[in-house]
């Protein structure tokens, strides 16, 4: 298979601004949608701030920066993606936006354009099945924030072919990733063993156990972590952790993963964390103040 240069990202959200964003750094061409006009209006603006802390952190060089931005393309119309290599599908963690996307997405691609999602949870052999290439469609999960985090889960579906893993294993790399494949069960590594944790950690805030300085400051100082699990779920993002524990409680048939009462209800409430501006956490002010 030969390399893939031209990227088309979908989503233009805290994680497909980071592919885009580390894509063009690696000297692809990008091509970023998103179906709301002031995520894609402002996606490029946020990109170019992350570029320059990398700048003032002596990590990249102006000249990087200018020309990774000069590679990055928004655009409203999905038809923008018609001459991409691969596509990186990065939307709302729901399987029904990821699979009405693919069907309006498939009949615009070259027929040996590869299409990736960025599912934290859903099975990829499911997704794929919604598409018309299965032995194309493949899990690249990245991790948050993209740019500075270095691992990347390889997930196959059952009908992912080889050829399609080594290009994204390729890939990966030359994004300066280290790659693991993981196996299609929901939620792969990482979230499978993270998210119990937060979610556990929002139960022991709603049985009262502590209050959300003290868990978060008992897992930093107990535990080594550099963040607390609560303050870690406002950065994830609350609607995608509690998409992930409905998908390893559905998927999964175990009670241990339901999900903490409380965190249906912040979500409900629209307190989805950092980019709702509230969460576990306000963040309205100069530094954090929590929310119980
Ligand atoms: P986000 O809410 O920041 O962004 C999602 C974007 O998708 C939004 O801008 C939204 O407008 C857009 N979108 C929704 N429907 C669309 C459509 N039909 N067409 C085009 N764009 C559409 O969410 P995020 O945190 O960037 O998560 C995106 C994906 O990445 C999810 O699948 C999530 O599970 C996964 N992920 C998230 C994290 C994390 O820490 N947040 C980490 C790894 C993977």
């Amino acid at each position: 298979m030969s390399e893939l240069r031209r990227i088309g990202v979908i989503g233009a959200g805290q994680m497909g601004r980071g592919i885009a964003h580390v894509c063009a750094l690696a000297g692809l061409d990008v091509t970023i949608t998103d179906s709301n006009a002031e995520a894609l209006a402002q996606a490029k603006g946020v990109i170019e701030a992350s570029l320059s802390r990398q700048v003032v952190r002596g990590r990249i060089h102006e000249d990087d920066k200018a020309a990774a931005l000069a590679r990055i393309d928004p655009a409203a119309d999905l038809a923008a993606l018609r001459d991409c290599d691969m596509a990186i599908e990065a939307a709302t963690e729901k399987e029904e936006v990821k699979r009405e996307i693919y069907g309006r997405l498939v009949p615009l691609l070259k027929p040996e354009a590869l299409i990736a999602t960025n599912t934290s949870s859903i099975s990829i052999t499911r997704l794929a099945a919604a598409t018309d290439r299965p032995g194309k469609f493949i899990g690249m999960h990245f991790m948050n924030p993209v740019p500075v985090m270095t691992l990347v889960e390889l997930i196959r579906g059952i009908a992912t072919d080889e050829a399609t893993f080594a290009a994204t294993r390729d890939l990966a790399l030359k994004l300066g990733k280290t790659p693991v494949a993981a196996e299609d069960f929901p939620a792969f590594i990482v979230n499978r063993i993270l998210l119990p944790m937060i979610n556990e950690a929002v139960y022991t805030l709603y049985e009262g156990v502590g209050t959300v300085e003290a868990i978060d400051t008992a897992m930093k100082l107990g535990a080594n972590h550099p963040m607390g699990p609560l303050e870690l779920a406002d950065f994830i993002g609350l609607d995608t952790c509690l998409s992930v524990m409905q998908v390893l409680y559905e998927g999964l048939a175990d009670s241990k993963y339901r999900p903490c009462p409380l965190l249906v209800k912040y979500v409900e409430a629209g307190w989805l964390g950092r980019k709702a501006e509230r969460g576990f956490y306000d963040y309205h002010g100069d530094r954090p103040v929590p929310t119980r």
